[in-house]
């Protein structure tokens, strides 16, 4: 199998630095995108400036093969927006791949080559059969050795509904949008209108901080839902989160809370979607709360994976997060969310599935807190498992820093709970751990 390709889902800051490794260990590799375009996700979220550096934002193997091309590293201590990252890295970054990149195609399956995922046998000598849609609506299949999907979670934001399934009315309603909104570009949707951000995670803070500076002006409302008891856990760890900008994004929204200029309604879980007499959306609580008059609603209430093409090949999920079996624990929101991840790998990230591994944001299944240099690290640990240097595949290196939040996500249904934010300790150090599997 060894002559066969690894294919490569997506073309995503991941997927590309997975093919960044297999060029360099010389395997054969090939990407599939369904777009049209490197980092077509990150593409939607153009205007929004991540709190990462780009020190953090380019794989060291993407880092490596762009090197001998005439392209310029940006400034490592700047902070790019989402276009400036695929402009500036992605787009280099695949052009310099060449055609191992096949953009419009969409993976729409993976399995053992004729075996479901009921058959025992074979499934460690034959090969994998990844099967494609193209853009102009032709399938194809090709023959792989193994899968790295790197496919993320961008098409399948969680709904509003606080149950984790769609408000009744939510489908198909326009009022409501689970994009960070560009509010620049987007003057007359919000200005003199009333805007519901719902959520807790870093895309809510930044649309809170991007929409409150419409606040005084005649007619503009802004209303943060959380279904928690409470918000201050969601500004995560100020001046103590490891990330400055990421700190700091939370200190701004919390100075928009404090300086009155939105209204924040807690343990609001979305059970309706309803058109009001005034033919503006109303939103109500499964408490019977209601929210009256909205114009938009954006809902940024986190991601899951989509697994529906994957339902023939044998993974191992946690039934909680749906995230590899092994790596959950080290990720799971309820019991922690410092942003400090063990370090994992190949072996945290495989599956029964002989040669098959979720990675980058889709590793994260509904785990918040993803940072792609989490994922750069998981694709060279993976694709040194793939090249059979096992030795390098599980000294896995990981350099994280904390959020400065410690603590789980505190008691659902308590207030004071939920309110317990900021860090139960002063922040420790960056630490790199490189302790190798074995020993942990
Ligand atoms: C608003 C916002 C801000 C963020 N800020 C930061 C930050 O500051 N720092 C940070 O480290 N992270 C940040 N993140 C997280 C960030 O999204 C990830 O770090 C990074 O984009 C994850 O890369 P990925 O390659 O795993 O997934 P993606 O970027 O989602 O890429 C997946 C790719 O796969 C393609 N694809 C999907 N399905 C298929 C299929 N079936 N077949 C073929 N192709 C497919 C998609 O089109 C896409 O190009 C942010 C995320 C958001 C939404």
């Amino acid at each position: 199998m060894t002559d066969l390709p690894v294919v490569v889902v997506g073309a995503g800051p991941i997927g590309l630095a997975a093919a960044a490794e297999l060029r360099e260990r010389g395997l054969p590799v090939v990407v599939f995108e369904r777009g049209s375009r490197a980092g077509a996700a990150v593409a939607e979220w153009n205007h929004v400036r991540l709190f990462s550096r780009w020190a953090e934002l380019i794989a060291p193997a993407g880092r490596r093969l762009l090197a001998g091309t005439g392209w310029v590293a940006p400034a490592d201590a700047d902070y790019p927006t989402g276009q400036d990252w695929v402009r500036d890295y992605l787009e280099p970054l695949a052009a310099a791949l060449g055609d191992t990149v096949r953009f419009g195609t969409e993976v729409v399956g993976v399995a053992r080559r004729g075996r479901d995922r009921v058959v025992d046998a074979g499934r460690d000598t034959e090969p994998l059969s990844v099967h494609l849609r193209r853009a102009d609506g032709s399938a194809d299949r090709i023959t792989a050795r193994a899968v790295i999907d790197a496919s993320g979670t961008w098409t399948a934001p969680n709904p509003l509904g606080g149950d984790g399934l769609p408000a009744l009315g939510e489908r198909d309603r326009a009022a409501i949008t689970y994009r960070v909104p560009d509010v620049e570009a987007d003057l007359a949707r919000y200005r003199g209108a009333h805007t519901v951000v719902a959520g807790s995670g870093h895309s809510a803070l930044t649309a809170i901080v991007a929409l409150s500076q419409l606040a005084g002006e005649p007619g503009t409302r802004l209303t943060w839902v959380l279904r928690r008891g409470g918000a201050d856990a969601a500004f995560g760890g100020g001046e103590a989160d490891e990330l400055p900008a990421r700190g700091a994004l939370g200190l701004r929204a919390k100075q928009a809370v404090e300086d009155g200029l939105l209204t924040v309604v807690t343990g609001f879980r979305t059970a309706a979607a309803e058109t009001g007499d005034d033919g503006r959306t109303v939103l109500i609580a499964d408490d019977g709360r209601r929210i009256d008059g909205v114009d938009t609603v954006i809902a940024l209430t986190g991601f899951r994976p989509d697994l529906s093409w994957l339902s023939e090949v044998r993974l191992e999920l946690d039934p909680v997060l749906q995230a590899p079996v092994r790596l959950a624990p080290l990720i799971d929101p309820n019991v922690h969310s410092c942003g400090t991840v063990y370090p994992h790998g190949a072996a945290e990230l495989s599956h029964p599935e002989p040669g098959v591994y979720l990675v980058g944001m889709k590793s994260y299944g509904r785990a918040p807190t993803f940072l792609a240099m989490t994922g750069y690290e998981q694709v060279r640990s993976v694709v040194a498992e793939l090249a059979g240097d096992h030795e390098s595949a599980a000294r896995v290196e990981l350099t994280l820093p904390e959020t400065g939040v410690c603590g789980g996500g505190g008691v659902f249904d308590d207030a004071d709970s939920a309110n317990a934010g900021g860090c139960c300790a002063p922040a420790p150090a960056v630490l790199t751990l490189t302790a190798p599997s074995s020993q942990r």
